[in-house]
């Protein structure tokens, strides 16, 4: 494909026939594909082969499509590429003023664009343009803008020396004129139109200054030229020319053979242009002649010619604008088209998934396929800390590590969430103070983002969360944007909530209601998971198991309150004794389960002991407010590789737990497998 692209890069003007097939089959490739971009270049390349066939509504309706890929898929340069192409579209068919409003566009976003390549080819396009409605005053001053600050392609060169020498021609400014062509000769050797067109011209000023004796060998060597190469429409200007030369030279017979034949030709080519000058001169040539009778019908035929061009300029005008606004409108419904689309594939992708995590990658996409956004952020509210949460933050396609802030925070997010309100941004260096006015170095360093949107996530009043997009340009949200980020963020709301009630529904399922422990399930889990890990890697995992002693009496003597008072206290105690990798779980009634992670009987041992030691010590506040104690028996084992599931280790914890209780209470047993730690 690469490969493909150089070459029609290079020889798309040369052999168009080659191109076009070249085209049609990478096409369907790059469909295959989904090569967006791909696809976009290779519609553009063949909007701008039917442009050159004179085919312009199939080239115009080519690039628009490559223009609306281009678009889809954020690439702007192509985007401007397009609307480039599109100009050129209408001035080839003389609506030069629509040609001058699209060229002007394709400039603005190349600037934005910092793509002076772009901007050097459709400023040189407008000066043209500007040239062909007599503006010639503009014209160069475009150019010399052009020439100052962007770049032109070396194949471009000639052809600015050429529109610089028309402008200052027309403008009277003949030795400026002069000078340029010559120079622009000098490189457009060759037989190319523009390098002929550009030798007629300095023929015509070297005319206008005098110097007859060098036009006359340019004209001659360009009329031979032109015969040669086939290139008619250059013939007939440079015989205008040399009408121009006989009739300076007083020869006003051969003027009028020459013009004659000039005026012809133009008449077969369909060049109207080209055919009224032909008469104007002929006018002049039959005057000279004292031929008035001839001279007055070639005038009249001259006006006729001029009016009936004016004519047919005025309807392929109108007809031009009204193509343009069927275009424009189809553009606006497809852009709308593509918003409702996506918003709709978020609402189906939320709606099918209950947590948030799963849908990110699906909002992310649908929010960069309709805005320019280089930073993604979407953060939730924690009512209870009093927190935002900044789950998920993108910059630069990359996903950043979370963070919280506190809600009272000096910051954009914070600033809307407090709000309840939108925060849009279009410069941000001018704009922050007005919401945050220490916001200096207290985003992200060193992200160079011009224009911000930050709004609320409310859900049945509530405010769940904040969505943020931000770009590296200037005022890239508009009103349309923000309402379309407001669909979006309706959607997410009712994720987050969805997702927090999942989330809540899965602790309520995980935790034991009284003492807020794992329940049996997990903490069985739990078990199931270390003692694949043991099977596997050979860890080495305890397990306590622990039975409150006597716990019927605490309920017979002071109440079944206190004895739920007694087992949070207790289960809480137990909680705070284990590391953070160790789990503590309410196994039913009175009996807790210790499971404990990268630990030998030993270690078991020592910590049941130390457990054993905090029960004792444990003061529960009885009914009257004085203190009671308990105490509780444990059993350890440790988890064995010949374990073929957990049930084994539990039985042998429980076994050592039985003889801790038939040995006393208040003691630590243990029961280890045959082949000791693991
Ligand atoms: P042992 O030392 O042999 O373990 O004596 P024990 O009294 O602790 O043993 P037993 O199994 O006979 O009694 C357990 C008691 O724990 C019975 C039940 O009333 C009490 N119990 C179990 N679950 C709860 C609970 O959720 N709340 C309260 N208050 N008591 C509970
Ligand atoms: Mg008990
Ligand atoms: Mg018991």
């Amino acid at each position: 494909m690469d490969m493909a692209k150089r070459w029609l890069d290079a020889n798309l003007r040369k052999d168009p026939q080659l191109a076009r097939r070249l085209i049609k089959q990478l096409l369907p490739e790059a469909e295959r594909n989904g090569d967006v971009l791909g696809k976009a270049w290779l519609l553009f390349q063949s909007g701008w082969l039917r442009l050159d066939a004179d085919q312009y509504e199939q080239g115009c309706a080519l690039l628009d499509s490559a223009r609306s890929l281009f678009e889809a898929a954020g690439e702007r340069a192509g985007v401007a590429r397009c609307i480039n192409a599109l100009g050129r579209a209408y001035d080839r068919q003389g609506i030069f003023d629509l040609a001058i409003e699209l060229y002007r566009e394709s400039i603005n976003l190349s600037e934005e664009l910092g793509r002076s390549d772009i901007a050097g080819a459709a400023s040189m396009n407008l000066a043209q343009s500007l040239f062909e409605l007599g503006e010639s005053g503009e014209a160069l001053a475009v150019l010399e803008h052009c020439e100052r600050h962007y770049s032109i392609a070396p194949h471009n060169r000639a052809v600015t020396h050429y529109q610089k020498g028309s402008a200052y021609r027309a403008l009277g400014r003949l030795e400026e004129a002069e000078r340029i062509l010559m120079d622009g000769v000098g490189m457009a050797a060759g037989a190319s139109r523009d390098a002929m067109d550009m030798r007629c011209l300095l023929a015509e000023t070297l005319m206008d200054r005098g110097r007859l004796d060098i036009a006359l060998k340019l004209i001659l060597k360009g009329l031979k030229d032109a015969a040669a190469f086939g290139e008619r429409h250059v013939w007939i200007r440079f015989a205008l020319a040399k009408t121009r030369f006989h009739l300076l030279q007083g020869s006003s017979d051969e003027a009028i053979s020459v013009v004659q034949d000039a005026r012809r030709a133009a008449s077969e080519l369909g060049a109207r242009k080209l055919e009224a000058e032909a008469e104007r001169l002929l006018y002049k040539a039959y005057k000279a002649a004292g031929a008035h009778e001839e001279a007055l019908a070639a005038l009249e035929r001259y006006s006729e010619m001029k009016d009936l061009a004016r004519n047919e300029q005025a309807a392929s005008r109108i007809f031009g604008l009204h193509t343009e606004r069927a275009r424009r409108e189809a553009r606006h419904f497809e852009a709308l088209y593509r918003q409702i689309a996506t918003i709709s594939e978020v609402g189906q992708r939320i709606a099918s998934h209950l947590d948030l995590e799963s849908s990110l990658a699906t909002i992310q996409n649908a929010i960069n396929n309709l805005m320019d956004a280089s930073t993604v952020i979407l953060a939730l509210v924690d009512e209870e800390k009093q927190l935002l949460d900044y789950r998920y933050v993108i910059c630069r396609g990359e996903r950043r590590e979370s963070f919280t802030r506190p809600l009272d925070m000096q910051s954009f997010g914070c600033w809307c969430v407090r709000n309840r309100s939108d925060i849009i941004i279009g410069d941000l260096e001018s704009e922050y103070s007005r919401y945050v006015p220490s916001y200096k170095g207290l985003v992200f360093e060193g992200v160079p983002e011009s224009s911000l949107v930050y709004i609320p996530l409310i859900l049945e009043e509530r405010v769940v969360g904040m969505l943020s997009v931000q770009s590296t340009r200037q005022h890239a949200y508009d009103q349309q944007k923000v309402k379309v980020l407001h669909a979006i963020g309706g959607y997410i709301a009712i994720s987050i909530e969805n997702s927090r009630l999942f989330s809540q529904i899965e602790r309520l399922a995980s935790t034991d209601e009284l003492t807020a422990l794992p329940n049996r399930r997990t903490v069985m889990e739990e078990l199931a998971k270390v003692c694949r890990r043991t099977r596997r890697y050979g860890r080495v995992s305890g397990v306590v198991m622990a039975d409150v002693d006597h716990f019927k009496r605490i309920n017979d003597m002071y109440g079944h309150d206190i004895g739920d008072i007694a087992l949070r206290s207790i289960a809480g105690a137990l909680a705070s004794s284990v590391r953070e990798s160790d789990m503590v779980g309410r196994f039913g009634g009175e009996e807790f389960v210790v499971v404990l992670q990268e630990t030998d009987s030993k270690g078991a041992l020592l910590l049941a002991e130390r457990l054993r030691k905090t029960v004792e010590r444990l003061e529960i506040s009885g009914p009257h407010g004085e203190s009671l104690r308990v105490t509780a028996s444990f059993g350890v084992s440790v988890v064995s590789q010949k374990d073929p599931d957990c049930h084994p280790v539990l039985k042998r914890a429980d076994d050592a737990l039985y003889e801790a209780k038939a040995t006393g209470r208040n003691r630590v047993c243990s029961r280890l497998p045959e082949d000791g730690d693991a």
